[in-house]
């Protein structure tokens, strides 16, 4: 039984979802996080190693209010593109990265989490990036591939089951359309950038409400 739940935006006993916020940090990050945390809900950050110089403070507090920090290559190539000591190096550095902010904030890494830039994961390469995640630790929890289709249930990184295209920036009427699609156990992609968080952020935390879906870290609940 969960202890506490906002009295407004979700409901004990409705869905839950979980959002992967890939790209950030940024500087609209703490403003998205507020509009997260103000209807109740929790994401995972995958950020990107680059972003983080100067950010730290912004991911140290978001760790230590329930939001969990992934890990998204560090500076966003095509993995298809690549050599695997170049994929090593891209999550490596990352790595770093993030536990630097999980050390500095004293909170518990709830898990390694990893998601490829542009869901990239390596065309004739992948099987040999997902050997590289598991050498490296990652592993996705069993809820995120609940809807998952039987070929990618042994994937190690996080797939995307509603694509809300933010990245796009499609008119508001249709990223609203896209996100009544949400259901229970969705992986729902949206991006840590300035034009989707000024333009959809507000209306993400609407719509996830009027489903009566919860987002929340994979085994923080
Ligand atoms: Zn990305």
């Amino acid at each position: 039984m969960r202890l506490r739940w906002p009295s407004w935006g979700w409901r004990p006993g409705f869905g839950e979802v979980t959002l992967a916020i890939d790209d950030g940090p940024s500087d609209a990050t703490p403003e998205l996080l507020a509009l997260l945390e103000g209807g109740g809900h929790r994401a995972v950050l995958f950020t990107l190693g680059c972003n983080v110089a100067g950010r730290e403070a912004i991911l140290v507090d978001a760790v230590r209010r329930g939001f969990a920090l992934g890990n998204h290559s560090f500076d966003h190539p095509h993995f298809s593109s690549i050599t695997i000591a170049q994929a090593r190096s891209e999550i490596v550095r990352t790595e770093a990265s993030i536990e630097a902010i999980y050390t500095e904030a004293r909170v518990e890494r709830p898990g390694k989490w990893f998601r490829f830039p542009y869901l990239d994961t390596g065309k004739t390469q992948s099987g040999a990036f997902q050997a590289l995640l598991g050498e490296l630790g990652f592993e996705r929890p069993f809820v995120v591939g609940k809807r998952l289709v039987v070929f990618d249930s042994a994937r190690r990184d996080w797939p995307t089951s509603l694509n809300t295209l933010d990245w796009a920036l499609p008119d508001e009427t249709d990223f609203r359309a896209t996100m009544r699609l949400a259901q229970p156990d969705d992986v729902i992609e949206f991006h840590d950038k300035l034009p989707s968080i000024a333009r959809y952020a507000a209306a993400l935390v609407e719509e996830l409400a009027a489903r009566s879906l919860r987002a929340v870290v994979p085994g923080r609940g």
